[in-house]
């Protein structure tokens, strides 16, 4: 490969292990390592002195030096934990290993290609949340790259697979099961489109889960061998465990090949005693444990093709395994038959997704080479515009004559192909230098291109440059957003802005208002927007992932209680995040005020959460036995059995195992949100019987008060409930009873005389109200109002006096102490 070609660099920095590929318009290579291999481990090993080593010369350490060898950090990405390397004494961010990886992968590239990569396409996993995008870049800047984008890991692979498929019609899945996450994406690709239709997965599925069962079967194996007891929970046993799970996924690994795998573990340290022992595994045991697991991920592959409308086998015409555990006969042996579809062949599990980010690379004309490189002729100078990749046979070159000079003497463009069998009429430069060519390309394969132009007298001027190089084959739509995001409400409630699966980039604008009245001179206070990520319908069930702040001493003036403000929030093809406030009442704006946060873990409120979570599922639990609900057994025998892995878990986070406490706090808002479901179960007669009386009233006031417009508004509602109620969908009764209710109350104050009572009530309200001061000028404007007999002005007035009653305090801080509604 010379590098007069351009070089398009994909990378997939996996959980577990990385890898590269370059494609220069026409071939894919391996980027390969100093060791000859093509994969580079995730691993990353300081020493006492601070010298870094990465990959495969790490990860041999992890056995012997496990406390300077760190693996797997891309599950903490965009988390604030860090990674303590006990010789140097060095405490490292995930993405700053994570750069040391790319790093090392750049210098690869250098080694073989003579070229130090300057941009390059990443890949992350479709359930990647914001942060921990924002990580990855972060990574690709230290490690010296000045230009990135990033792809999501299936569509990489997609990419990959989709690129030399001779038969692209039809959807397909990709099945990718890594180290440490599961991702399946249903794609479709259409006369040489890829798009995606749909994805699902899950961030604490993987390789190291088939790992863990084992080392559980091996732990049960010792303790009734030797007695000896080695515990999960104990921070004096974690470097035993180290050893013991490297052996066990070594083993797994051998198990793919053949039928028995040995397990010898050499003087092993537990609680002052050294053991010694050596075990036999065989395939059935290790699938025994496996199949659990494979089966979970075929649900999520049901859970994706149903979501879309898919429930017959075979579903898909063609499935593409991505991944080590992938290579496991039983896995592939469940995954063909539950999907009834064949795989996709001659594709290598364990490269195709880098394969794919390279192929992308040429697709968004990222040349590794950089953007001055090129092939540098002499020639008048031409700067040209056109698709490194296209899905269009006949893509336009645009370009332009850079010099006045040579534009006397270029009147007309040629560009023909390189195997002589096209080229284009003569097409002419206008007055300012422009000129637009069709071209023709050969389909599926790279085009190589000479661009000429011609002067007066059919005299032929070279051009610089002078050829260029488009590539036919498979380009991206927009990539789906994997989970919504919204901000988070003092109500505890959600705005949502933008819908999963929503195609990005994009950017949308609400209007919401201040529930607390700030002034510049209030040296703390300050107005928060908490922007958050989930499906849930509560705010504190959704991951905080950014906020915008605004000090009360940046304002320019004093802001009241329920004052406007309209939040803009922005997302990029690669899903990260930008924000901005605006004050509509003086026009302030706040930009690039979006500060990613991650959820901060700390180990210490772990167990304490559990025990509260774990009190209140036995307080359900008890009220449910009360009222004598038959049907929820099933989730509250979920919930005890999220409950329990909980509690695994947060036992090896108290052991020292950063992840653990990642994956901790994910179980804990899963058994939050179920209880939440619970609570509604649980609520239903109460949420009914109230859906009942708001219907009763608004019937009767819409009935008498209501104009047509809100006659015809309250039937749809009335419709939509009754729909609701027969489904017992308590989202769907709550979001038509506020429509209800807000119709009836609308309806009450057209009764005459409605106004001026609603102000004798106002009365006693003043002091609870969040402006004592200003709540009793409303009300005595109010007064004046109603002996002028001035309904309207009534009216404002006591709208006014409203906005300022509070809301619930404990609401607003579930509501990650947002200071909007
Ligand atoms: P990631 O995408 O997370 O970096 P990989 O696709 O490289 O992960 O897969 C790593 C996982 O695959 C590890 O858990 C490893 O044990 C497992 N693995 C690798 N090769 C095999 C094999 N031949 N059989 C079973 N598991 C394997
Ligand atoms: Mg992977």
């Amino acid at each position: 490969m010379s590098t007069k070609r351009p070089l398009y660099v994909g990378i997939d920095l996996g959980t577990t292990n990385s890898a590269a590929a370059v494609f220069d318009g026409e071939r894919v290579d391996l980027i390969r390592t100093a060791q000859g291999g093509t994969l580079t481990p995730s691993a990353v090993r300081i020493d006492a002195r601070g010298k870094v080593t990465v990959g495969a010369r790490a990860r041999r350490f992890l056995d012997q030096d496990p406390d300077n060898v760190r693996v797997e950090f891309k599950r903490l990405m965009g988390s604030q934990q860090t990674l303590h390397f006990a010789a140097s004494g060095l405490h490292k961010k995930p993405e700053e290993l994570a750069a040391e990886v790319l790093r090392s992968i750049r210098e690869d590239v250098k080694a073989q290609l003579g070229v130090l990569p300057g941009q390059a396409v990443i890949s992350v996993p479709a359930l990647f949340e914001l942060p921990q995008i924002a990580a990855t870049s972060e990574a690709a800047r230290l490690a010296g790259f000045d230009r990135v984008e990033m792809i999501q890991e299936p569509v990489a692979s997609g990419l990959g697979a989709g690129f030399r498929a001779e038969d692209d019609a039809g959807a397909f899945l990709v099945y990718d099961l890594g180290g440490g996450t599961f991702d399946v994406s249903l794609l479709e690709s259409k006369e040489g489109l890829l798009r995606v239709v749909g994805h699902d997965g899950d961030n604490f599925l993987g390789g190291r889960d088939f790992d863990a069962a084992l080392v559980d079967h091996v732990l049960a194996c010792i303790r009734a061998e030797s007695g000896v007891l080695i515990e999960h929970d104990d921070p004096a046993h974690a470097v035993t465990l180290r050893r013991v799970r490297a052996a066990a996924e070594e083993a797994k690994i051998e198990l793919s090949r053949v039928n028995e795998a040995d397990v010898v573990l050499n003087d092993l340290a537990v609680s002052g005693k050294t053991i010694s022992t050596s075990l036999t595994i065989d395939r059935a045991t290790l699938e025994r444990l496996a199949e659990p697991l494979v089966l979970r991920t075929i649900a999520i592959c049901r859970r994706l093709l149903s979501t879309h409308g898919i429930v017959e086998v075979p579903g898909v015409a063609r499935v593409v395994l991505v991944g080590g555990p992938t290579a496991m006969p039983l896995l592939r042996a469940r995954v063909g038959e539950a999907l009834g579809a064949p795989f996709g062949e001659g594709l290598d599990p364990m490269t195709l997704v880098a394969e794919g980010a390279a192929y992308y690379a040429a697709s968004s004309g990222l040349d590794a080479r950089g953007s001055s490189a090129g092939p540098a002729s002499a020639g008048a100078k031409v700067w040209l515009q056109f698709p490194a990749m296209s899905s269009d046979q006949t893509p336009f070159v645009v370009g332009r004559v850079v010099d006045g000079h040579d534009l006397s003497r270029i009147s007309h463009i040629v560009v023909s192909r390189a195997d002589g069998s096209w080229s284009s009429p003569k097409e002419p430069v206008d007055s300012d230098g422009t000129f637009t060519v069709m071209t023709s390309l050969l389909p599926r394969r790279s085009n190589e291109l000479y661009i000429v132009g011609f002067g007066p007298g059919e005299v032929p001027v070279p051009l610089s440059p002078s050829e260029l190089v488009i590539v036919h084959g498979v380009t991206l739509g927009d990539p789906p957003l994997s989970r919504s995001v919204g901000v988070a409400l003092a109500s505890n409630g959600v705005r949502v802005f933008f819908e999963r699966g929503s195609p990005l980039p994009m950017r949308r604008t609400f209007a919401l208002r201040t529930v607390e009245a700030l002034s510049p001179q209030d040296p703390v206070g300050g107005l928060r927007v908490p922007i958050v990520q989930g499906e849930f319908n509560y705010a504190h069930l959704c991951r905080l992932i950014g906020a915008i702040e605004i000090k009360a001493s940046q304002l320019e003036d004093t802001l009241p209680v329920n004052s406007l403000v309209e939040v803009t929030i922005e997302l990029d093809r690669g899903g990260r995040l930008s924000a901005s406030a605006c004050l509509a009442q003086s026009k302030q704006i706040f930009e690039h005020v979006a500060l990613l946060v991650a959820g901060t873990v700390s180990v210490e409120q772990l167990g304490p959460r559990l025990d509260l979570l774990v009190k209140r599922l036995d307080e359900l639990r008890s009220q449910s036995f009360k009222l004598g609900v038959q049907r929820m057994i099933v989730t509250f025998a979920t919930a005890d059995e999220l409950a329990s892995d909980a509690a695994r878990v947060v036992g090896s986070a108290r052991g020292g195992d950063p992840d653990a406490s990642e994956r901790a706090q994910r179980l804990l808002i899963d058994l939050d949100s179920l209880l939440a479901e619970i609570e509604n179960e649980l609520a239903w007669p109460e949420l009914d019987a109230r859906a009942r009386r708001g219907l009763a009233s608004a019937t009767r006031w819409v009935g008498e008060f209501g104009s047509p417009a809100e006659k015809q508004v309250l039937a749809n509602a009335l419709t939509s409930m009754e729909k609701a109620r027969v489904a017992r969908n308590s989202r769907e009764v709550s979001v038509q009873l506020v429509t209800i209710r807000h119709l009836a109350s609308n309806a009450i104050m057209r009764r005459p005389g409605a106004w001026q009572e609603e102000v004798d009530e106002c009365a006693g309200k003043v002091a609870e109200t969040r402006d004592p001061r200003a709540a009793a000028k409303l009300l005595d404007e109010a007064r004046r109002a109603v002996d002028r007999q001035d309904v309207p002005d009534v009216e404002r007035a006591v709208r006014a006096f409203w906005a300022l009653l509070p809301g619930d305090p404990e609401d607003r801080q579930r509501g990650h102490s947002s200071g909007v509604s």
